[in-house]
């Protein structure tokens, strides 16, 4: 289905991510209507619609539902049934049943190895007898993660032989988890791709990953690692977007092993922090592919025109603002948030390297 310039996109979620949504699909002429609980989120501000009501308010999605041409997400802790209810009036790409197994670690996880992809070898935690077995198996360090609503390292913690699994069941407070093996990895990459509504598949290159405290840092555009390594990362992330029968974006993110595998860690069926560069050195952003792929709008090659560096603005950094405005080159991208807290994405930096 095309949706001509003038329709309007909705967009659940109201972040970053759905603000420079919002800003590419207005340099095509489209509009947007966010929905999102928050007060004065990222999203709404450059968007004149925006709807502020709780996702299960049934008369708010009734509102939204009709303002609407077509729907999308911006991040995936979202509750899948509001979602399931918009579906069957409108288009919701990604469709909910994508947003249910990426949005929880255990059933992703699953999914990778029902379709025989390679991740860290790991088990589920769903009960204390349950850590408590893998603790006892435990021949390395391990993570343990919260199966739901964990994003920049939150709800992870590290397992180490002979830790106490009373502590760590506590520090869950009950919730399903999952314990990773803790993986040597010489390099973090990622794919991002596109899969549209005729199964068009279009993307960018892998790009290198550098995380502090478990949240992203630094993006590296494209990664520095073999062409063929690269291939075979593209085709795992576009095997993977076609097995999830995906209509949207998808960022896989990978773990290169010192042997050279590829070993997927997570998946987000959206715009994704390390797809960010794409802004400033593409001729057609993650941003906008996402548009094109809701309003069914052709799909050519990004276009990416130069290398890049891109670094998050986390906490404090924020206040370097100045500084980067002052710097020749420099691409200063700020989120309108107000309130500064340690680790919190607040807005990022891309500078440009070669050009192509
Ligand atoms: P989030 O949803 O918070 O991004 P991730 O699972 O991607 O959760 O974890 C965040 C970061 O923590 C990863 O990018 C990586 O740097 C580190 N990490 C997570 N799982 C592992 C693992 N199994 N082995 C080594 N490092 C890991
Ligand atoms: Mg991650």
């Amino acid at each position: 289905m095309r949706l001509s310039p003038g329709a309007t996109i909705g967009v659940v979620g109201g972040g970053q991510l759905g603000r420079m949504t919002a800003l590419a699909a207005a340099r095509l002429g489209y509009r947007c209507h966010v929905l999102t609980p928050e007060q004065d989120s990222p999203a709404a501000q450059v968007t004149d619609r925006a709807t502020v009501a709780a996702y299960h308010d049934r008369a708010a999605l009734e509102r939204f539902a009709g303002a609407v041409d077509v729907v999308t997400i911006e991040f995936e802790n979202l509750p899948v049934e509001p979602l399931a209810w918009l579906a069957r009036r409108r288009p919701v790409h990604p469709a909910p049943a994508v947003l249910e197994i990426c949005q929880d670690r255990l059933r992703e996880k699953a999914f990778l190895a029902r379709i025989g992809v390679p991740t860290a070898p790991w088990r589920p935690v769903r009960t204390r007898h349950e850590l408590i077995a893998a603790l006892a198996d435990q021949q390395a360090p391990m993570i343990l993660k919260t199966a739901r609503s964990g994003y920049d390292g939150k709800g992870q913690q590290a397992l180490a032989p002979g830790d106490d699994p009373a502590a760590a069941w506590a520090r869950l407070g009950g919730a399903p988890a999952i314990a990773e093996a803790r993986i040597d990895f010489v390099r973090e990459i990622s794919v991002i791709t596109a899969r549209g509504q005729d199964g068009t598949q279009i993307g960018y290159p892998p790009v290198e990953n550098q995380h502090r405290a478990h949240v992203l840092a630094r993006t590296i555009a494209p990664a520095p690692i073999p062409p063929a390594l690269a291939a075979e990362a593209v085709q795992l992330a576009e095997r993977i977007a076609r097995e999830l029968a995906l209509v949207g974006l998808l960022a896989v993110e990978m773990f290169v092993t010192a042997d050279a595998r590829l070993l997927v860690n997570e998946l987000a069926p959206r715009p994704h922090n390390s797809g960010h560069w794409t802004v400033d050195a593409c001729a057609i952003s993650q941003f906008e592919l996402l548009v094109r792929v809701l309003c069914g709008l052709p799909l050519p090659d990004p276009g990416r025109f130069a290398d890049a560096l891109m670094d998050n603005l986390l906490g404090d950094a924020v206040e370097s603002w100045a500084e980067v405005l002052a710097e020749p080159g420099a691409r200063l991208h700020l989120y309108g948030k107000r309130e500064i807290r340690a680790g919190r994405k607040l807005g990022h930096v891309t500078r440009l390297g070669r050009m192509l």
